[in-house]
């Protein structure tokens, strides 16, 4: 769990142990989890030397299997395989009733505090990290974020990978904005979330999915599962929209045989700076992909593995938005941005794009924690691609440490 840390503290010196916890008596809607994996997510790794007062107990997106549940728990049973998801799923309250349960308002907030389930041996109350505490060898968290899934061919590492990542990235393709067959999907960012939305772009029968990543063996990944064309961003930088939205013009321009106007290609309307012009008529808005996932985000540490070409994750965003067709769809996920962007005016207003904001894109965990597995027991979608190191749990901080340092695409502690 992590305790107080001052600013800039680095993940090795982190104040952050494996402790013991005596628990409380079982809150009635609270389920008792004996943990199995923990996916850690880059986010976790800027959570781990924060300044926290009382302790929490880290981790979400975990697995495990169900020994105990309260009074007016309904939804698992005394032995369930669970995910205890990022998001949960209570299908009661108004934005679960709206379609995006991934906002559901039983997340951890202002009037939904996190509550203690247990003290340390001093006394110090105990906290769970969103109410789930992964990182515990028991969660007990509570029940509207316990996804039962029932399948016995799928490793507990594998399903862990859905838990954030995998759910995320999917639902960029699932959720809000579904991919539609035979479109054109460009994925920005190749982390175990960006390898998931190529999967299931491919799932979703897209026929060119092009994924921009700067990190040579993330980008190997990408074509393994899915990606029809891979590109370093780093490479021909000031060129790269200009260059994927010739890649997505359509085999005509015949407008009235279903084509696309390319009045003023792209390479044509760039002007000696490179950044392509958008709002004045010089390129055809209907010139680009279908769809763009942005899965980049700022960097909270400096990586050792190749730097993309802005660590404060603002151009990427920047990018979606410019690579995007009128009627498209941007969906945005990434988080640790630094700074601000900004668009034509008028295409915000009046421009026909469709941008889709995080959290998990409608992600609906008791719906989707079943199909997702299905996807993975029958070879549609790889998890252990994204599951590239697996920790012990007094090896959290290395875990930590080699997702802060993009040196492997995704890892997971777990437990014996
Ligand atoms: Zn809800
Ligand atoms: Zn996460």
């Amino acid at each position: 769990m992590t305790f107080e840390n001052p600013p800039n503290t680095s993940i090795q010196a982190a104040n952050a142990s494996v402790q013991t916890v005596t628990l409380r008596a079982l809150d009635a809607d609270r389920v008792v989890i004996r943990t199995e994996a923990c996916q850690v997510c880059y986010t976790l790794t800027r959570q781990a030397v924060g300044n926290y007062k009382p302790p929490r107990i880290m981790g979400h997106g975990a697995v495990g299997v169900v020994e105990a549940i309260g009074s007016r728990v309904r939804r698992v049973e005394v032995g369930d395989r669970v995910i205890v998801a990022n998001t949960p799923y209570c299908g009661q309250c108004y934005l679960c009733l709206r379609g995006r349960p991934d906002r559901c308002q039983m997340l951890p907030g202002q009037n939904n505090p996190l509550l203690p389930i247990g003290t340390l041996s001093d006394g110090t109350e105990v906290l769970q990290w969103n109410n789930e505490g992964g990182f515990g060898e028991l969660m007990i968290p509570y029940e509207w974020y316990c996804m039962p899934v029932f399948t016995n061919n799928v490793s507990p590492v594998e399903l862990s990978m859905l838990g954030c990542v995998g759910a995320c990235g999917l639902g960029t393709t699932f959720g809000v904005a579904p991919v539609e067959p035979a479109s054109d999907v460009v994925v920005l960012g190749c982390g175990p979330l960006g390898l998931s939305a190529v999967q299931g772009a491919r799932i979703k029968g897209a026929s060119q999915i092009i994924a921009v990543e700067p990190i040579a063996t993330r980008r190997a990944v990408a074509r393994q599962v899915g990606a029809t064309t891979v590109i370093d961003p780093n490479v021909d930088t000031n060129n790269l929209v200009a260059r994927i939205k010739d890649m997505c013009k359509g085999p005509t321009d015949r407008k009235f045989a279903g084509g696309r106007d390319w009045t003023g290609t792209a390479g044509a309307a760039r002007p000696a700076s490179g950044v392509p012009q958008f709002g004045g008529g010089a390129i055809s808005t209907a010139i680009g992909p279908d769809y763009v996932i942005e899965a980049v985000g700022g960097d909270t540490f400096p990586p050792k593995a190749e730097v993309g070409p802005d660590p404060t994750g603002i151009l990427p965003l920047q990018w979606a938005w410019q690579l995007c067709s009128s009627a498209g769809h941007v969906t945005t996920v990434s988080v640790a941005q630094v700074g601000n962007f900004s668009v034509p005016a008028g295409q915000w207003s009046n421009g026909s794009k469709n941008h889709h904001p995080g959290n998990m894109n409608g992600v609906s965990g008791l719906r989707d924690m079943q199909r997702f597995s299905r996807l993975i027991e029958t070879g549609q979608f790889n998890a252990k691609a994204l599951a590239t190191a697996t920790f012990p749990l007094d090896r959290a901080k290395d875990a930590l440490q080699v997702v802060a340092d993009r040196t492997t695409i995704g890892a997971v502690v777990v437990f014996s």
